[in-house]
This record gives C-alpha cells, sequence and structure tokens, in this order.
C-alpha cells in the first residue's frame, strides 16, 4: 500500500496501476461504511485509490470543517487489512493553490434537499469530486447511497461534462438498531447515540404507511415529521419525499421514491435516507 500526497505522484504512478481502476473518495474517519465502498471496488477493479481529503470548500461553516474528526493513522491501517493499493491524500494547499478559481456549478438539482440547507455545499463536492476523476482517472467511482442527493448529483455531472467513468452506489451501512453509520455520531453523546435512531425510525414509518396503503406524500411526510417532533434532542431541517432523479417533492408517492431527511441531535447533524419499495 502506497500512501501519496501530491498530485504529481499521484499522476506518475496512476500511468503504471492495474487497470480497471477503482476510486472511493472520502473525508477520512473511516467507518464500515466507508469499508463496503472499499470492499466493493477492491472486488470490482485491478487497483483501488482511496482518497483521503476533508474538502474545506464543502462545508459552510468555518468551525464545521475544523471540527471534522480526522484519524489519518486508524484510516491508513484499516485500509491496508482491506488490500488497498493506494491512499492519496492531498492537503488542502496542493488541492486548492492560490490563485484558485475554476468551479463546477451544478444547477437546479444541487440547490433542493442538502443543497437548500447549505448553500455551496455541491459546488464544493462536485469541484473536488472532478478534481479527484482527472487526478486519478478511474474507470470507476464509489459513492454510498447515505449520501443519495450526492450521488445523484455526481451522476449528473458525469454525465453532463461527458465524464468518462462509471459511477457506482452502494447500500447504506447501519448500525444494528438502524442508525447510519456516519463520522459524525462520534460527536454525539450517549443520550444522543439513543435519540438519533429516530431519523431510521421516521423512515421505516413511511415505508410501512406507504406499504399499508398511503401514497399521499404530504402524509407520509406529516407523520415522519410528527414521530421526529416526539423526540426532544431532535430537530427537523428537512423531511422530503421527492423523485429519486429531479429530487422535486412529490404529491403522490410510489417507488423509488427517495424518503429523506436531515435532523440536528443536539449540534450534530444527520442526514439518512431510504427508496421506497
Ligand atoms: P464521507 O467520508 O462522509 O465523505 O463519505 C465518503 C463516502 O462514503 C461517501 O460516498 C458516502 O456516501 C459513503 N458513506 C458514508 N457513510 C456510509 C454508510 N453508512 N453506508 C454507505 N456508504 C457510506
Amino acid at each position: 500500500m502506497k500512501v501519496i500526497e501530491t498530485i504529481a505522484e499521484m499522476k506518475e504512478l496512476r500511468l503504471r496501476l492495474a487497470k480497471p481502476v477503482g476510486l472511493v473518495p472520502t473525508m477520512g474517519y473511516l467507518h464500515e461504511g466507508h469499508l463496503a465502498l472499499v470492499r466493493q471496488a477492491r472486488v470490482e477493479n485491478s487497483s483501488v485509490v482511496v482518497s483521503i481529503f476533508v474538502n474545506p470548500t464543502q462545508f459552510d461553516r468555518r468551525e464545521d470543517f475544523k471540527q471534522y474528526p480526522r484519524d489519518p493513522q486508524r484510516d491508513l491501517a484499516l485500509l491496508e487489512k482491506e488490500k488497498t493499493d493506494i491512499i492519496f491524500m492531498p492537503s488542502a494547499d496542493e488541492m486548492y493553490p492560490p490563485p484558485f478559481s475554476s468551479w463546477v456549478e451544478v444547477g437546479k438539482l444541487a440547490e433542493r434537499l442538502e443543497g437548500a440547507s447549505r448553500p455551496g455545499h455541491f459546488r464544493g463536492v462536485v469541484t473536488v469530486v472532478a478534481k479527484l476523476f482527472n487526478i486519478v482517472q478511474p474507470t470507476r467511482a464509489y459513492f454510498g447511497q447515505k449520501d443519495a442527493q450526492q450521488a445523484v448529483v455526481i451522476k449528473r455531472t458525469v454525465a453532463d461534462l461527458n465524464m468518462n467513468l462509471e459511477i457506482v452506489t452502494v447500500p447504506t451501512v447501519r448500525e444494528p438498531d438502524g442508525l447510519a453509520m456516519s463520522s459524525r455520531n462520534i460527536c454525539l453523546s450517549p443520550e444522543e447515540r439513543q435519540a438519533a435512531t429516530v431519523l431510521y425510525r421516521a423512515l421505516c414509518l413511511a415505508q410501512q404507511l406507504y406499504s399499508q396503503g398511503e401514497t399521499n406524500a404530504q402524509c407520509l411526510r406529516q407523520e415522519m415529521t410528527e414521530l421526529i417532533q416526539n423526540e426532544q434532542l431532535a430537530s427537523i431541517d428537512y423531511v422530503s419525499v421527492a423523485d429519486p432523479e429531479t429530487l422535486e417533492e412529490l404529491d403522490k408517492a410510489s417507488p423509488p421514491a427517495l424518503v429523506s431527511l436531515a435532523v440536528k441531535i443536539g449540534n450534530t447533524r444527520l442526514i439518512d435516507n431510504v427508496v421506497l419499495k
């Protein structure tokens, strides 16, 4: 396993990598969710590159960026076990040397849901992902269904800009009680950790109500909202039942609608989703 910190070295090494090449972009502080992406990349490709980069341009609050959990030594040990070929770990200066000034803008898709709550978030995400694609030139890149809108937005960009790779989406990995694994879960106190199960409970409620015949999307949003409001430590950012491609809110729910939510538990903002079956 090689750890690479410069773009020049990464590009040079890429020329000698066995193809196909799978790329797993991450912000580090790895958990089983990330490792599921790495394992799938390992099965489907001859070489696996994992990037670890806490991307400053996708955080709307400087504090959030500074407080994002980091543990590179532990990450390297986990990736070694997964037989990762290359870890690309550039610094912020390496990725954004002055006078950096070009951005990838995604339009409407990036303005809904997460984009509405976190202005500029997807501009930062898609720009850094486009840079990683140019540097690593992967055959395939792996993204988690946990960040459903991110996967939709990146697929849109890849199609719109004729990028030469396949985007693979990997199912969400959950804790035994349903909480989606996230690097941010470490920020929850024991009481908040317990309260955080409300996200998945609300998503399951929507699926259950739909299975029992409720197709009114507003009713589904309302029932989820009431369930979450019963949890004292939770405050809702959004609750959505949307078209899985356009991300527009639906009047009538039907599979494969994207049921998603963002909820703050104490000071920690968590997101999760299910695809209606
Ligand atoms: P992050 O480090 O949070 O930027 O995540 C890196 C990648 O891992 C993204 O494509 C995420 O969607 C994915 N990911 C994060 N958590 C999970 C999870 N619980 N299950 C599956 N994929 C995940």
